[in-house]
């Protein structure tokens, strides 16, 4: 099948261009790839729904994606995304948030939605860091990372998200980074035709604060290092792929 311009996408699905995000900021993708797997499953915006936190990466749909979008309070995308679900359930309700919004504050939603098995999109952007409020430590930053609330090195050790959904009950779990564009993708297709909740982590590059802060010279860099440091295997730091796919 030919490939569509990008100027194709921007008319069809974007409600105002350039964002805000910082130049190399890995969110600039992650919109481009929901689009591009929204058009493939066929899905229309008029029924889709996206609730969002708080952070850099609820802004991803808020106000770029053209469609109906909630953009509600810290770490509670998940509770309104399940009430407007209950409402109207057939609403494609997806849900984008970050590590922090999704793990910290909002953890307690997260599980017990994973738990009851609503039928939703979780996209959780993990930059490792709270970006919008200048890069502190969050519960998904790797031990020794600096930031600005560990400048020493963190010493705690962060939640393994997928492991944590998967061990309360989703339905689709998956994770990739702002590298593997062609898997993201077909991951978010797979997870806005399941009939229950779907979960997918995406690693993704904050050069201003994470980057900055951990010697990476670029945005590029840290794209990079996602690409040789990432494996379906295991035996690198991140482990991507699909690790739960029920019917
Ligand atoms: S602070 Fe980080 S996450 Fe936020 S827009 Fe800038 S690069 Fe992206």
């Amino acid at each position: 099948m030919k490939e569509k311009p990008q100027s194709y996408y921007i008319k069809k699905y974007f409600r105002a261009l350039p964002t805000t995000f910082c130049q190399g900021c890995g969110n600039g993708i992650i919109l481009n790839a929901f689009a591009r797997a929204v058009e493939n499953v066929g899905v229309s915006q008029k029924n889709i729904l996206i609730a969002s936190g708080i952070g850099c990466s609820s802004w991803i749909p808020s106000p770029y994606f053209k469609s109906d979008i909630l953009h509600t309070t810290h770490g509670r995308a998940i509770a309104f995304a399940t009430g407007a679900k209950i409402v109207n359930p057939s609403l494609k309700v997806v849900i984008f948030t970050g590590n922090g919004d999704c793990a910290a504050i909002g953890g307690n939603h997260l599980i017990h939605a994973a738990r009851r098995n609503i039928e939703m999109l979780v996209l959780c952007i993990n930059n490792f860091v709270y970006g919008m409020t200048g890069g502190q430590q969050a519960p998904t930053t790797p031990v020794r990372a600096l930031t600005t609330t560990t400048p020493q090195g963190n010493l705690e050790r962060p939640f393994d998200l997928c492991k944590l959904v998967a061990a309360a009950g989703a339905t689709y779990v998956a994770r990739w980074t702002t590298y593997h564009v062609r898997q993201l993708i077909k991951a978010i297709e797979i997870g806005l035709q399941k009939k229950g909740f779907s979960f997918i982590e995406i690693i993704s590059q904050c050069p201003t604060y994470y980057g900055r802060m951990n010697n990476f010279k670029d945005a590029a860099e840290m794209v990079m290092w996602f690409k040789e440091n990432s494996s379906v295997k295991g035996d690198r730091k991140i482990l991507v792929g699909e690790f739960v796919n029920l019917p």
